[in-house]
């Protein structure tokens, strides 16, 4: 029988009443209602106003003052009709968290009395105090002041709590002397960067009209849901997102039958709130199931323009963890809440494209489509082969180290699956016979000889971390916690830099007259013999992989943070930063100290959360269970039965490894320190697997203890009871 706090959990939550089901609002009454959209703009601004704010949209620049007042006007006046009394500009600061400030719209008149006001300089640029957000020494604290300013490519909404309703502003979040302190920033430098590049490419292909190109991005997120009641028990749960111990149950995931099973109802009821708040934001959720593990779960998003979509993923997960409250429930975004239990990953799905060309990672059905296809891949490829340790320390963080590198997918080296066609084309490419004999021949042996390309590959590598789906690429060693900007921002900083490489080959060998087919390929398969050792199309998972990986391949493999993080201050990767125009050095340091000193607090807070719940909830409820045991022992031997001790023995032998290893991951976290190259692998090296050792201990306890003393509800609580 389960203990007294863990009975008490169990009644609230059958006690629970059955959640209140309503059917779905139709979709065109929910959909971006609370969204001052382009629509809604378009009819609440003079006609020259919309035009001249479409533009800035649509081909950046800045906003003029004039047209920011009368947009101001408007958006206040939508946004308080509909009960809004404050304001907000919302920031994405290198926490992977949303930030916000919030204003209220009244400005206090000269006579006591207050009218409403909102000008386009307070919708265009707030000034939040940026001392407490992380800055990695970019300011010291008499220049905390940053300011924030409206990212007009990403439009107003209204949030609406409980609490009230709140006009949202996404804005970038600059520090006074202009360097980025956020993630928004820097996204959308490097789109700009990349578009500079790919329509540079398209020119050399012989287009004449180009529109700007963007990039797309599709995120899977992936969570746990974990009733409310047992969360109130699991300080490590609050605190850390993740269980510290928990021996594995007796039934896990090997049966299968929790992915695309029927949602439970309580969560259906739950996803079903979510969706009605994500359409209201103009969040297209698409999808929805269960997933690999018992009680996770994942809503997918279609995908959209990438700054857009990175805005409505943080939503997404806000939304997630507000509603999850309201519904007795806790969502875990935690890459890894449950060990020996599948994780949550964020499976960024990336294309870049524009309105006259289309999507350029869509191979098409015409050679000539073909073509410009394969440059662009060719360009992904190498970048991926350049800069696949920066790719990894982009998704380093405590958390997702859990999932890359350890013993679950995806591995933490990162390589790129093609599916067996287009890799076959590609070698095909590299071995030079795409290109026939005959020079003149090239048309005909070359391009034409391609084959018609799949779009929809039914061979999908669940292996690999980068994968090419169809018409897009697939990011899928994301972590479920993280933005995905930092990601977006690296695949298209080096998309960037290889479309110029491949842009500069093209032009040279164009200067020497070569017809532009023979050029093109000459360019790819220069491509596939320097960068193909990227492509991989068999097990990411396996033993040999790894070992090829690293000995034939000359990848790398950076299992934890405290690898990957130091990739962030390689000559090259600032340069390639600095030169793209994505990130200054200043920027760039900043962002490894911040990540850094971020993994070394996880781990810090999660070593300290282990000795607490080992010294105070699990030793004592040991110790109550040796009594126990010795008495019944002593009435056994009183009346004269024989007696096995085996059990006794087990737990105090157990309870001696507890408290040793409590003792030695207690002086080891007291060692830490130094600098920060040494404090994160003291991180990494020492505390971790010390911790490791106290949960070896205490989750070896769990199966001997009498289950009405053990203080933690167990895997098979928190993973089954809904
Ligand atoms: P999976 O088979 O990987 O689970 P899903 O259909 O669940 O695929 O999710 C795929 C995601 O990829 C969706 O968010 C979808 O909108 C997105 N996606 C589809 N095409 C593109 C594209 N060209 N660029 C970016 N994202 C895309
Ligand atoms: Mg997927």
């Amino acid at each position: 029988m389960p203990s007294q706090p863990r009975l008490q959990a169990l009644d609230t939550i059958l006690g629970r009443p059955p959640a209140p089901v309503s059917a779905p609002a139709p979709l065109e009454e929910l959909w971006a209602s609370d969204v001052f959209s382009l629509e809604a703009m378009k009819s609440a601004l003079p006609k020259p106003v919309f035009k001249s704010l479409q533009r800035t949209i649509t081909h950046g620049g800045k906003l003029d003052t004039s047209v920011a007042d009368v947009v101001a006007q408007a958006m206040k006046a939508w946004a308080t009709r509909r009960g809004a009394l404050y304001y907000a500009h919302v920031f994405y600061p290198l926490t992977n968290l949303t930030a916000e400030k919030h204003d209220g719209f009244i400005a206090p008149q000269g006579d006591g009395s207050v009218i409403s006001e909102f000008t386009g300089k307070l919708l265009v640029q707030g000034e939040p105090d940026g001392s407490s957000f992380p800055n990695g020494g970019i300011r010291s604290t008499f220049e905390a002041r940053g300011y924030t300013a409206w990212d007009v490519t990403s439009p107003a909404y209204l949030m609406q709590t409980p609490n009230g309703i709140t006009l949202c502003i996404p804005t970038v979040f600059v520090s006074w002397t202009g360097e980025a302190l956020d993630k928004k920033t820097p996204l959308l430098r490097s789109n700009a960067a990349m578009d500079r590049q790919a329509r540079r490419l398209l020119t050399l292909l012989g287009e004449t009209e180009i529109a700007r190109v963007n990039s797309s991005c599709g995120a899977e997120q992936e969570y746990f849901l974990v009733d409310s009641a047992f969360t109130a028990l699991r300080p490590d749960l609050q605190l850390a997102g993740r269980t510290l111990f928990g021996a594995p149950p007796a039934k896990g995931q090997q049966f299968d039958d929790h992915y695309f099973g029927a949602i439970p109802e309580r969560v259906q009821v739950f996803m079903q709130a979510v969706e009605h708040q994500l359409y209201r934001l103009g969040i297209p959720a698409k999808t929805r199931h269960n997933e690999v593990a018992p009680g996770q779960f994942e809503i997918a998003p279609f995908h959209e323009a990438a700054n857009v979509a990175t805005d409505h993923q943080q939503l997404i997960m806000t939304v997630l963890k507000a509603t999850a409250k309201q519904h007795g429930f806790t969502c875990l975004l935690h890459e890894k809440p449950f060990a020996g239990v599948n994780g949550s990953g964020k499976h960024v799905n990336w294309s870049i494209g524009n309105s006259t060309q289309g999507n350029l990672l869509d191979p098409g059905s015409t050679p000539h489509e073909n073509l410009q296809f394969l440059l662009f891949c060719g360009a992904v490829i190498r970048g991926v082969h350049c800069y696949g340790p920066l790719m990894r320390a982009a998704i380093a963080t405590a958390s997702n180290d859990h999932r890359l590198g350890a013993n679950e997918a995806p591995p933490a080296i990162i390589s790129v699956y093609l599916g067996s066609q287009l890799e076959d084309v590609f070698q095909q490419i590299r071995s030079g016979s795409l290109q026939g004999s005959a020079k003149a021949a090239l048309m005909s042996l070359g391009v034409d000889t391609l084959p018609e390309l799949n779009k929809d590959p039914g061979d999908r590598n669940r292996t690999s971390p980068f994968a090419f789906t169809g018409n897009r690429f697939e990011f899928r060693a994301v972590g479920s916690g993280q933005s995905v900007a930092g990601p977006l921002v690296v695949l298209n900083t080096i998309l960037a830099d290889s479309i110029e490489w491949i842009a500069d080959q093209l032009e040279q060998l164009l200067h020497t007259g070569l017809p532009l087919e023979e050029a093109a390929f000459a360019v790819l398969k220069q491509t596939m013999e320097a960068h193909g050792a990227v492509v991989f199309g068999g097990d990411g998972y396996s033993a040999e992989w790894h070992r090829i990986a690293v000995e034939e391949r000359g990848l790398e493999n950076l299992r934890t943070s405290a690898d990957a993080l130091p990739v962030l201050k390689r000559p090259a990767i600032r340069e390639l930063f600095e030169r793209t125009g994505v990130l200054s050095p200043v920027e760039l340091e900043s962002r490894f100290e911040v990540y850094a000193e971020q993994y070394i607090l996880a781990i810090e807070v999660e070593a300290k959360l282990v000795l607490r719940i080992a010294r105070t909830q699990i030793y004592p409820a040991v110790m109550a269970a040796l009594e126990q045991l010795a008495q019944s022992i002593a009435s056994q031997e009183a009346l004269g039965l024989p007696v096995d001790r085996s059990q006794v023995e087990q737990i105090a032998q157990l309870c001696q490894q507890l408290l040793s290893s409590c003792q030695a991951l207690e002086s080891d976290l007291a060692a830490a320190g130094g600098d920060v190259d040494a404090h994160l692998r003291h991180c990494a090296d020492a505390l971790l697997p010390r911790m490791g050792a106290v949960r070896s201990a205490v989750d070896a306890l769990e199966l001997l203890v009498d289950d009405a003393l053990w203080p933690l509800p167990t895997y098979q609580e928190l993973l089954f009871q809904r």
